[in-house]
């Protein structure tokens, strides 16, 4: 073994290529490529293959990392790939997504001063790499079972169960809103951060294994959650969290403030070739306009990113926090800086200026007080510290909070929290309605996809369990 691995002292990190912030600005294609087989046989040979992974301790799905890591080191490339799939059903979008300095490749224990494996690069090679040799082949059950279930919602949770019901015979039933499938996947991150055909050949294959898919079919408007039950042994809820989160200051009613999910779904929108009019209008176009950006997050900084492509003639991003606390990916700050992104540290928007659309924002200057209930340090503004920023077009990235389910499914009897996420039971998934089962964001909140996934996997066998549970008390 120690011939192929521990290399980390030899051999220095390398992420795979990056485009130059100019090639970047100029489309929407992804920013990183991918390692060639050498490339990542060699960087997967720095792992020092620990008694005890931290790395797969803090991964949401206990990926078996430095078994991978091993087999890639050695070239056996299949193999890589069977171990990372049996865990995680869609390696190669978490190996572009995650935010692994929070995760798995922050708590690589390789010794200090040298840099992590790169583990999520390399994920993505190995089931990239499986796509192109025809090793990811569609779900064929070992039985059918008669058994149906149904998914609302079609994002990385609802994929992730449907997949494993589905391995395990079950017939599945996916309902989706949307046109399209992969929920954020398609319709939220921009295809710089994950291009839309990897999105597709994963549903592709679902499809391709027996999975229905009802598309622009939304439960509460086509059907409600009674309607559903009656045709299902069992159902998941996975509908995420659409409902954005608003800002209260004079001004806020102007033309051109923008939600962030409708900038972004506009964007992806047209990359994937669809005739939008609020985009052909200019509405939702930053192209010549000066743009700001309100959020610290991840979502801020795909509506950022996304403006500089646009061909946007300044992007300002506000934020009332600091860098060191924000809450998006110090990698993608970093990436939106060398876009051309200037970030407004420590300052909230104070009023929007216009008369009929908004031509500036107002804001002040902010400090970090004492720590909130939370722990983080709490925002306050500085008096008369007041500045004017010019701004055509003003998005608000200010975070997410689920819709009113019981009322848009017709299910008053649904168990929310105050927060209107859907209570579960922790252990089972289950809702307090029987056989309806929940996860992802809509029961966490706003989060990760890697979260998701593992949430769409736990609920799947909870559902398994419940309804062999009901098969034997039938039989
Ligand atoms: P979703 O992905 O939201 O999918 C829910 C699906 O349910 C949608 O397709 C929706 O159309 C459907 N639906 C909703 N209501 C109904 C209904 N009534 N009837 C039928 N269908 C319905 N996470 C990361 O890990 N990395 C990132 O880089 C990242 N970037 C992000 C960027 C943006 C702009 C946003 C908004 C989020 C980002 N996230 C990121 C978070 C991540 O996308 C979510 O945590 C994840 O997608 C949640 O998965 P989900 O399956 O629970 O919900
Ligand atoms: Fe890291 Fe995410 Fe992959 Fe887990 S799923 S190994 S956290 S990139
Ligand atoms: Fe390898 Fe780092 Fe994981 Fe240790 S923590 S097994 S060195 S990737």
């Amino acid at each position: 073994m120690a011939d192929d691995l521990l290399k980390f002292v030899s051999i220095d990190q390398k992420m795979p290529e990056k485009r130059t912030a100019k090639e970047r600005a100029e489309d929407f294609s992804e920013v990183y490529a991918r390692y060639n087989v050498d490339g990542a046989k060699e960087q997967s040979s720095r792992c020092s293959q620990c008694g005890v992974p931290f790395c797969q301790i803090h991964c949401p799905l206990g990926n078996n990392i430095p078994d991978w890591l091993r087999l890639t080191a050695e070239g056996r490339l299949e193999e890589a790939y069977e171990i990372s799939s049996a865990t995680n059903n869609m390696p190669e979008i978490c190996g572009r997504i995650c935010p692994q300095d929070r995760l798995c490749e922050g708590n690589c224990v390789i010794e200090k001063d040298f840099d992590s494996v790169t583990i999520g690069s390399v994920e993505k090679f190995i089931t990239d790499n499986a796509w192109d040799n025809g090793w990811v082949k569609p779900i064929t059950p070992r039985k059918e079972l008669d058994e149906s279930v149904g998914i609302i919602g079609a994002g990385p949770a609802g994929l992730a169960a449907a997949e494993e019901l589905r391995k395990a015979g079950f017939q599945v039933h996916i309902y989706d809103r949307h046109d399209r499938a992969g929920g954020l996947l398609i319709y939220g991150i921009p295809g710089f951060k994950l291009e839309k055909d990897i999105v597709g050949r994963r549903t592709g294959r679902l499809e391709q294994s027996g999975i229905t898919f009802h598309l622009d079919f939304e439960v509460g408007g086509e059907a409600g959650l009674a309607e559903l039950r009656e045709n299902h042994d069992a159902i998941l809820i996975a509908t995420g969290v659409y409902r954005a989160r608003g800002l209260k200051v004079p001004g806020v009613g102007l033309g051109n403030i923008r939600e962030a999910l409708d900038y972004l779904i506009a964007s992806n929108r047209k990359g994937m070739g669809d005739t939008v009019p609020e985009f052909e209008n200019g509405a939702l176009d930053a192209n010549g306009k000066n743009v700001v950006v309100i959020g610290g997050g991840d979502t801020a900084m795909d509506c950022v990113r996304t403006a500089v492509r646009q061909g946007a003639k300044s992007v300002k991003c506000l934020y009332r926090r600091d860098r060191a606390n924000m809450p998006g990916s110090v990698r993608e700050v970093q990436n939106a800086e060398e876009e051309g992104v200037e970030f407004v540290w420590l300052s909230g928007p104070e009023a929007f200026l216009g008369d009929e659309k908004v031509e500036a924002v107002r804001a002040y200057e902010m400090r970090l007080g004492a720590p909130d209930a939370t722990g983080r340090q709490a925002p306050e503004p500085v008096p008369e510290s007041s500045f004017t920023l010019d701004c055509d077009l003003a998005v608000m990235a200010l975070g997410f909070e689920p819709e009113d389910l019981p009322a848009l499914f017709g299910a008053p009897e649904l168990r929310v929290t105050r927060w209107g996420t859907v209570t579960v039971n922790h252990s089972t998934m289950m809702t307090n309605l029987e056989g309806v089962f929940a996860a992802g964001d809509i029961v966490r909140g706003a989060s990760l996809v890697v979260w998701a996934i593992r949430d769409g996997r736990d609920a799947a066998a909870q559902i398994k369990q419940f309804l062999r549970a009901r098969a034997t008390v039938a039989a």
